[in-house]
């Protein structure tokens, strides 16, 4: 295989059209006919990455591998393609700054201006470039987040049109996606936003080669040929991207309509098979035509946004198809969790996840929910703050340890069961400098968890600044509350199981970072497992 080729996505009308699933799904129906794909997304916001972002403002924060705090839709590409993605595949406007003032305090610039062109542009160019030098990929995916037209968006809408001058029209190309509205009032599809849009791509210089319309309602083809007309693009090239059911159905829409085909064509790459996607169809199959039908209450302080758990969601949708159930997600703000509202709030459901977060809101109510869950034998997963709420929750309730807190909560609490690692002690910068990415954690053999994964040492993804306080491991955990995983170097809490519930696991790493199509993770698995066993045993008593 010869130099890897670029492809640029690109959005137009307005944002959340879904850039990373038709990013994802295109890169899918490449990998399906053995192509070496990887995608990236660079984001024009200012900040260094999404790190230190309110979920409420840019939903979840993935973390990769390599410990890298990224935009969600990198979750999207791993989930679709099965591929790990690491730090060079997110990259934003604050990192291309740092790195350039850096460089420039350097001196590496030899006294000349610095600008945002060459010297932005310059630093983006090289970014884009950065996976498909590896030599690791045929066609490397790289979506520019924001809208064509935003002030932000332009060095990188300028990176791209230089590439491609550099690299060549059969070497690189764009795919623009907009948006076709439908007006209700006239019963009409209107293509004048795309044009538009179209038109502001071009006065940067760049002529889209591919228009995906995301609609509502199919596109007859006049409206096609309205559209191929007036934005230059052939016929084939007007790529319909309707409302689905599911995001796991796009790459079959994509393929219905022949986006690899034209993608190839423009690249003048010739294919050694047709996309062959059985797995994918096997999964969307159960994912699509269930047995069983089970409730799981996500606790959690920010569920007013989907987007703020996706991961979770998307595993427990994984999950779910492997256990061919349908997973009805019951939204449950931890603020609303009291003694008083516990039992309407959940004895309907059949799992309860505690979530991940920060801060001290909501806390008590994700303490009661543990509780609940593990009185009343519900089955029970807590990740990361949510593991640190059932630690908390044993101790006060079960070992008599009442002023238990985290210090994160209450930094002079009499009973400090979380707590600050040393090494964390003297960090006042937040960005970045949690316990991040993939950390290996030994296993007891005796446990659920390790009939659940089958081996014993793991590595599961962090993103964390406080664990487990050993000083109080004596008067915690018993016969009952065990920790059955640990990291085999630092000996930090990782997994905490309790032996008299039915399942009940605490993990303090984020398993949904791992979940994939192809790869559903054998913890979501185990837990769906565990509340259809508990919801049919409901039934019949
Ligand atoms: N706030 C907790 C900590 O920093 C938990 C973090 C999380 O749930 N991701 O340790």
């Amino acid at each position: 295989m010869g130099k890897p080729k670029y492809i640029f996505v690109t959005g137009g009308v307005t944002s959340s059209l879904g850039k990373g699933i038709i990013a994802a799904s295109l890169a899918k129906l490449l990998q399906a006919q053995k192509f070496r794909v990887t995608i990236q997304k660079f984001d024009p916001y200012i900040n260094v990455d999404p790190g230190t972002m309110n979920p409420y403002e840019h939903g979840e924060c993935y973390v990769t591998t390599d410990g890298a705090e990224t935009d969600l839709d990198l979750g999207h590409y791993e989930r679709f393609l099965n591929l790990k993605t690491s730090q060079a595949n997110n990259v934003t406007t604050g990192r291309v700054y740092q790195n350039v003032i850096e460089k420039e305090r350097r001196g590496e610039f030899l006294g000349k201006t610095v600008q945002v062109i060459p010297h932005i542009t310059n630093e983006i160019k090289s970014r884009m470039l950065l996976l498909g030098e590896t030599g690791d990929y045929d066609i490397v995916i790289t979506e520019i987040g924001g809208t064509v037209g935003d002030i932000e968006s332009l060095p990188y809408i300028e990176s791209v049109r230089q590439l491609i001058w550099d690299l060549g029209k059969e070497n690189a190309l764009v795919i623009h996606l907009t948006l076709i509205p439908y007006l209700a009032a006239s019963g009409e599809l209107k293509t004048k936003p795309t044009q538009h849009s179209v038109k502001t791509l071009m006065e940067s210089g760049i002529a889209a080669d591919i228009i995906v319309c995301r609609t509502e309602y199919d596109l007859p083809v006049d409206l096609r040929q309205k559209i191929a007309l007036f934005c230059n693009v052939k016929l084939e090239a007007v790529i319909q991207s309707i409302d689905v059911e599911t995001i796991y159905d796009v790459p079959l829409k994509m393929l219905e309509e022949g986006l690899n085909r034209v993608v190839l064509e423009k690249l003048q790459l010739k294919a050694k098979q047709e996309p062959d996607l059985t797995e994918w169809k096997q999964f969307l199959e159960k994912f699509k035509n269930p047995k069983e039908k089970i409730k799981i209450g996500l606790v959690g302080k920010y569920v007013e946004l989907q987007d703020s758990y996706k991961s979770i969601l998307e595993s427990l949708f994984h999950a779910g198809a492997k256990n061919e159930t349908q997973v009805d997600i019951i939204s449950i703000h931890s603020e609303e969790v009291d003694h008083a509202s516990e039992a309407e709030l959940l004895s309907q459901v059949d799992g309860v996840l505690v979530a991940p977060g920060f801060g001290e809101r909501g806390i008590e109510g994700k303490i009661t929910a543990v509780q609940y869950a593990r009185e009343n034998k519900i089955p029970f997963l807590g990740i990361c703050l949510g593991m640190q709420m059932a630690v908390i929750e044993y101790a006060r309730n079960c070992a008599g340890i009442a002023k238990a807190n985290s210090t994160e909560m209450d930094p002079d609490c009499e009973a400090p069961v979380i707590d600050l690692m040393e090494s964390q002690k003297t960090i006042l910068s937040k960005g970045g400098t949690m316990r991040l990415g993939a950390w290996d954690c030994q296993l007891e053999k005796d446990s659920l968890v390790y009939s659940i994964y089958q081996k014993e040492i793991i590595a599961e993804r962090h993103r964390h600044r406080y664990e487990f306080n050993e000083t109080f491991a004596d008067k915690i955990f018993d016969d009952d509350f065990k920790v059955v995983g640990t990291n085999p170097e630092t000996q930090l809490v990782e997994i905490v199981e309790n032996k008299s519930h039915p399942w009940f696991v605490g993990v303090q790493f984020h398993p949904e970072y791992e979940s994939t199509v192809a790869e559903p993770h054998p913890l979501f698995v185990a837990f769906i497992k565990a509340a259809l066993t508990y919801s049919l045993s409901k039934q019949n008593n």
